[in-house]
């Protein structure tokens, strides 16, 4: 259970005991709940020797009064009522969970006896209720956390690839589309990416396909390196990757791409030791050269480029320019 709902119910319940000493003007009233719905020890310090006597009773099966301890066949040979601080008056309500089992009680202790009446006894009832009521509360709310913290990993894995750790297909297009809109209302720019690894096939046949994997999640970090945290970098096939450059130029857009083939080419990687040459080549669309494409005509015009790139010898960054009219 996280801490904060532990914390605030703890809290509550600290307070709820204030109220009950104040209110019934006894020595204490102390809060005494089993192990697993003890949140209110947490923040406690020493224990007080109401809480000492308390705790060393069984649960009540029902409201329990004793107006005087001295003469109660049960507790007057409990040694803080025997011996000093010679504990006089108790009553005890038990707190119940949703399954009505009594897992703690209410009670006040005081050290003169007292006759306890009906709207007293009510009111222990009532201060009880308040106590299972917070108890209920913080087991929704830990539930309630427990299901966003696993609705947000959810929704975490359906947008981020596996291996790689990147945002995955279906994510770095609705990224795209989202961009796409919120630059063409700021009349900013909007440039693409599609990085492809230069024979990675060789790699896999080489080494296998673990091997390959490898080597793909360190290239996916290279790139990661080469944007801003506005841009997004994301997993658009097997060994290609689309990064989305909100704002940037045309010509800003080439010198990341540039950054990036450099970022994967200037430090080889290794395999059992043994150097591999890795490089990527990189095709790049902006809506500065192509104002009215739409995201799948800016890809397919990336596309193009990084196939150029490849026909022309790989390692190298290709632009995608408007045909000449
Ligand atoms: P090119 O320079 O023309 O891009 O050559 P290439 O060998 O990289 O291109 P090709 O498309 O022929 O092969 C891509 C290979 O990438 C084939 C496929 O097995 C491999 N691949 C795709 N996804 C993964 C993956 O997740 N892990 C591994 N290890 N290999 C993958
Ligand atoms: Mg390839
Ligand atoms: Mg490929």
């Amino acid at each position: 259970m996280s801490f904060a709902v532990l914390e605030e119910t703890s809290r509550q319940i600290e307070r709820i005991g204030r109220i009950g000493a104040r209110v019934f003007r006894v020595h204490a009233c102390i809060v005494v709940l089993q192990d697993d719905y003890q949140a209110h020890v947490l923040s406690k310090g020493a224990v007080s020797i109401e809480e000492s006597f308390c705790t060393s009773l069984p649960i009540p099966a029902a409201l329990t009064v004793v107006s005087d301890a001295h003469i109660d066949e049960a507790l007057r040979e409990h040694r803080f009522v025997a011996d000093a601080p010679r504990i006089r008056f108790y009553a005890a309500q038990p707190i119940y969970n949703s399954d009505q089992i009594a897992i703690g009680s209410v009670n006040l202790v005081d050290y003169l006896p007292r006759i306890f009446g009906k709207e007293d006894q009510q009111l222990l009832i009532d201060l009880a209720a308040l106590v299972e009521r917070e108890l209920h509360l913080q087991s929704i709310s830990a539930s309630q956390l427990d299901l966003q913290k696993k609705n947000k990993n959810l929704r975490r894995k359906s947008l981020i690839d596996p291996l790689i750790g990147t945002w995955n297909r279906g994510a770095i297009m609705r990224i795209l589309t989202i961009e796409a809109v919120r630059c063409d209302n700021a009349g900013i720019p909007l440039s693409l990416i599609v990085a492809d690894l230069d024979h990675f096939k060789k790699i896999n046949d080489t080494y296998g396909h673990p091997a390959g994997d490898a080597v793909l999640v360190k290239v996916a970090s290279r790139l990661r390196s080469c944007i801003r945290p506005q841009e997004a970098l994301g997993r658009y096939g097997g060994e290609e990757f689309l990064i989305v450059l909100p704002g940037s130029s045309h010509d800003t857009a080439m010198a990341v791409a540039e950054r990036m083939r450099l970022a994967v080419a200037m430090q080889p990687e290794s395999i059992d030791d043994a150097p591999l040459g890795l490089t990527i080549s990189a095709g790049v669309s902006s809506t500065e050269f192509f104002p009215s494409a739409t995201t799948e005509e800016l890809i397919s015009r990336a596309d193009i480029a990084l196939y150029a790139a490849k026909n022309a010898g790989r390692n190298r960054v290709a632009p995608a320019m408007p045909d000449p009219s």
